[in-house]
């Protein structure tokens, strides 16, 4: 694969080979940790993020960051909160109430911006387990030269999530729900992204967190929660805990480690669905039927970052990476060494909290603090709750209660409101059904466009 600036980097989502992008290099930034320790979010942001937008000049980078930045209801965009023994990194404050939007808000932004140097246009392709599909559609909305199609797996997201995205009844915006799995939604996008003439004839651009600007801004957030931990806290490092589907979210954890920032130690929490827990316990990477969960945004059994951290793990060897992904789409298994002590890599600690746990810890966390943890978030709780640590535990809370509903209910008796949502009731929404198919959702773009 040859090198790829910036600007294609966002506009492309997928290597030409099919592969997932990363940088050539991961700066090392242990010098500039003490000046950045005491910058805004959004000054952190920019700073983080021109490391690797080098083909952006700093002024209009800038721009773009705080602009995307200034739509969250919380000034210090990503919060930690103490809660008990642990801090509560709190992710939902962005315009549609999950984690999502501190990517999405920028990427709507950036596609935006380049479209306005280069001209053309771009048709925003996305699978959604239930919130990237509102943080897309609410980054690109309305904008112009843009479209978005975003397939969601019919009834499986919660209704509120639905909701979010299906009342969005700009022109641009296409809602498809898909008669299968999040899985089988994400694999019609990937193949989708593989053909590559037809990626090309329609300008095809990817939100999901296969696009590396997504990892990318999300590595700010464990900049901006470690130093603010840190000076809380006194501690020389830190440890994160992370409810995982994808792996997104906890791979910029991991490469804002290898970075340098002082973090001990990475706690991955999956539901039911635990390919990624199994795989931190065994080496072993093996595909398994998605369960509908409490935490739907995490029932996913095939992580499509993970290839992005086997790159690393596989000591940077393209080759080798290729072939262990050939044979995981073939077999639906594949398998690493682990050393004689049976551990995978140090740095993970892998757990999953099933339904009963989640329950648990939503009442409990109710109970005593007066605290509402999202049934995602109560996962990573509920893991690193299971494996105490010497330095302070970092729990990243990924969506606002609210738009879970139902679980909270059935957790806590009672219903959890939030004034965004609770202004869709009844409002008029627009989506289409299709099978799950690859060439019904092909000839519905081609139809679209
Ligand atoms: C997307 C999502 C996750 C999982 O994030 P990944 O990057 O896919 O690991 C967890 N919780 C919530 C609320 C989400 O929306």
């Amino acid at each position: 694969m040859d090198s790829v600036a910036f600007q294609d980097a966002v506009m492309t989502g997928l290597a030409t080979d099919g592969g997932l992008l990363l940088p050539e290099r991961l700066p090392d930034v242990r010098d500039r940790l003490s000046a950045w320790r005491d910058l805004s979010y959004s000054e952190l942001a920019f700073e983080v993020i021109r490391l690797f937008a080098t083909d952006i000049p700093d002024a209009d980078l800038r721009t773009l960051v705080d602009k995307s930045y200034d739509s969250f209801r919380h000034p210090e965009v990503s919060p930690s909160v103490a809660v008990g023994d642990l801090y509560i990194l709190e992710l939902f404050h962005g315009p549609t109430l999950a984690f999502k939007d501190v990517a999405l808000q920028l990427l709507g932004n950036l596609f935006a911006y380049i479209l306005e140097q280069r001209g053309g246009c771009l048709n925003i392709l996305g699978a959604t387990s239930g919130d990237t599909g509102s943080a897309a559609i609410h980054g690109v909305r309305g904008k112009k030269n843009i479209n978005i199609f975003v397939m969601h797996p019919a009834g499986r997201t919660s209704p509120i999530q639905e909701q979010q995205m299906t009342s969005v009844l700009d022109e641009n915006v296409f809602n498809l729900a898909v008669e299968g799995t999040f899985d089988d939604c994400q694999s019609i996008m990937k193949t989708t992204f593989a053909d590559l003439p037809f990626k090309q004839m329609h300008s095809l651009g990817a939100v999901n967190s296969v696009n590396w600007a997504r990892v990318l801004a999300q590595m700010v957030y464990y900049f901006y929660a470690t130093f603010d931990v840190q000076k809380r806290s006194g501690a020389a490092a830190v440890r994160f805990s992370v409810p995982t589907g994808n792996f997104g979210d906890i791979l910029a954890g991991y490469l804002a480690q290898q970075m340098g920032l002082p973090i001990e130690q990475l706690v991955l929490a999956t539901n039911e669905n635990d390919i990624l827990t199994r795989f931190f316990h065994t080496g072993v990477y093996g595909k398994a039927a998605v369960v509908p969960s409490i935490s739907p945004s995490m029932d996913i059994q095939v992580a499509s970052n993970f290839e992005r951290y086997l790159f690393y793990q596989m000591d940077q060897d393209g080759d080798r990476v290729r072939a262990a992904m050939k044979q995981f789409s073939q077999e639906g298994r594949l398998e690493i060494s682990v050393d004689e002590s049976g551990v995978v890599d140090p740095l993970f600690i892998a757990g999953r909290g099933a339904t009963a746990e989640t329950l648990e810890v939503i009442k409990r966390y109710e109970e005593q603090f007066d605290y509402l943890l999202d049934p995602h978030t109560a996962v990573g709780v509920w893991v690193a709750e299971q494996h105490p640590a010497s330095v302070p535990t970092i729990c990243l809370a990924t969506a606002h209660p609210a738009k879970f509903t139902q679980t909270m209910e059935q957790a806590i008796d009672r219903s959890v409101h939030h004034p965004i949502l609770d202004a869709l009731d009844g409002v008029p929404t627009r989506c289409d059904s299709i099978a799950n198919d690859r060439d019904l959702v092909q000839q519905y773009l081609v139809e679209h466009i």
